[in-house]
């Protein structure tokens, strides 16, 4: 999801529904959590009312519209179909839609294909890398695995001019073979992919098994970067490394967990119901309905506490952490790991991500300045090539690691030395 200086709606059309049943999905079962079971799809009436106030209540002249779920295809093509006529219907003159799918794609015909291309929407697309590590977690209502179908619905949307963005969970078997999830993410050439930590809390008080550990993805981030930043940039994107640069840049990040406060990607759900975001879609964080309009509930009181809670909330740690411009403490959610001097309320991926900033760090630099004046690929490897060998430069097996652990090389990662 992503941000700007006003705000970017994510709409669930089907609520929670899915045809699939991944093991890590945090939004089956909200509807237990909103107190009410509304009807399955957004009826033709809310459909409408978004459209024309979501639009009435942008600065403009680009309004971003994130469909999301559940699995948002299931509202049917003829319901974005409509969505897109009633977009053009309110536009102002001179103003654009952009639409954006997230989908599990096992949906996606040749039908649905031709419509998205048609109408120009972005489509992010989950895939986890590997047969097998795909076919672990995300698995239908008959227990089969569906990559084979999400691999076909990538090469479709391919075959009608769409590529896909790449949506790709790191969960603790994902992070131990990094290159084995990046190479084919990466081979199939759509050149953008997102990597999405796999982060949840048991109820014994502990992560559960297919949550990465800080360290898995530390290690996962470096391993990614290196091969990245070595060969594939200008065929592929990698969003966080991009929000990365864009961040060292002076930029502003757009990803939500990045930013300094939260609250400006609320959700509505499928009854019209406004929540504070897709993580906390409960009856704490309902902030209204359509009929109160978006504008007002997004800059209401209750929604500005939640979101300057996250800065609010920051350990003492994270307030004096050098990194803090770029990661911002994390996701509010995720802060039930505990600070180096045993404060609570760290990120728990915390660790991961300093080592990442400190190993990454001097080429993320070259790479906002590459990137400010559009320096070409060829020539920003060469300088991230030359960056990377002189970090490596005199570190013998029994030096302290570069990436800042602490470590011996030997014991970290000298096997990633170029
Ligand atoms: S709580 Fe987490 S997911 Fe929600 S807006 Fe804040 S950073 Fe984003
Ligand atoms: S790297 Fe860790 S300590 Fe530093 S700001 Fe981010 S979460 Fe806080």
């Amino acid at each position: 999801m992503t941000v700007d200086q006003s705000f970017v709606v994510m709409a669930k059309p089907v609520g929670s529904h899915c045809n699939l049943n991944c093991s890590y999905c945090y939004y089956l079962g909200t509807d237990a959590l909103i107190g009410s079971a509304p009807a399955p799809r957004m009826d033709d009436a809310t459909l409408e009312a978004l459209i024309r106030r979501y639009i009435a209540d942008s600065p403009g002249p680009m309004v971003q519209f994130t469909w999301h779920g559940g699995e948002p295809t299931l509202a049917g093509l003829d319901f974005y179909q409509k969505a897109v006529e009633l977009q053009k219907k309110y536009l102002p003159a001179g103003w654009e839609c952009w639409n954006n799918l997230q989908t599990n794609g096992v949906l996606l015909d040749d039908d649905w294909c031709a419509f998205l291309s048609r109408e120009h929407f972005d489509v992010g697309l989950s895939l986890d890398g590997t047969a097998a590590l795909h076919d672990r977690y995300r698995r239908d209502a008959a227990g089969q695995g569906t990559y084979e179908r999400v691999h076909a619905a990538v090469q479709r949307l391919k075959a009608h001019g769409v590529k896909p963005d790449l949506l790709c969970t790191v969960t603790a078997d994902a992070a131990r073979e990094p290159l084995a999830v990046y190479q084919p993410l990466r081979d199939l050439g759509t050149g953008w992919m997102q990597f999405i930590p796999i982060v949840r809390w048991g109820y014994n008080g502990a992560p559960t098994e297919d949550s990465v550990s800080p360290e898995g993805y530390g290690d996962f981030l470096c391993t990614v970067f290196d091969l990245w930043s070595r060969n594939d940039i200008g065929k592929t994107g990698i969003q966080f490394f991009n929000e990365c640069a864009l961040v060292k840049a002076g930029g502003q990040a757009s990803l939500c967990w990045m930013a300094p406060v939260c609250g400006r990607v609320p959700v509505v759900e499928r009854d019209g119901g406004v929540y504070s975001c897709d993580h906390a879609v409960d009856l704490d964080h309902r902030l209204g309905t359509l009929d109160d309009g978006l504008r007002g509930l997004i800059d209401s009181s209750v929604q500005a506490a939640f979101g300057s809670l996250k800065r609010d909330s920051l350990t003492g740690q994270c307030q004096a952490c050098p990194h803090l411009p770029m990661c911002n403490g994390g996701c509010p959610r995720d802060r039930f790991g505990v600070s180096d001097d045993g404060e609570p309320g760290q990120y728990y991926l915390c660790d991961g991500l300093r080592r990442f900033f400190r190993y990454a760090g001097s080429r993320l630099d070259i790479l906002a300045a590459g990137l400010r004046v559009r320096q070409s690929p060829d020539d920003l490897m060469a300088a991230l090539r030359a960056e990377e060998r002189a970090m490596w430069k005199n570190i013998g097996r029994n030096d302290p690691c570069p990436c800042g652990s602490g470590k011996k090389a030997k014991t970290c990662c000298l096997g990633r030395k170029p």
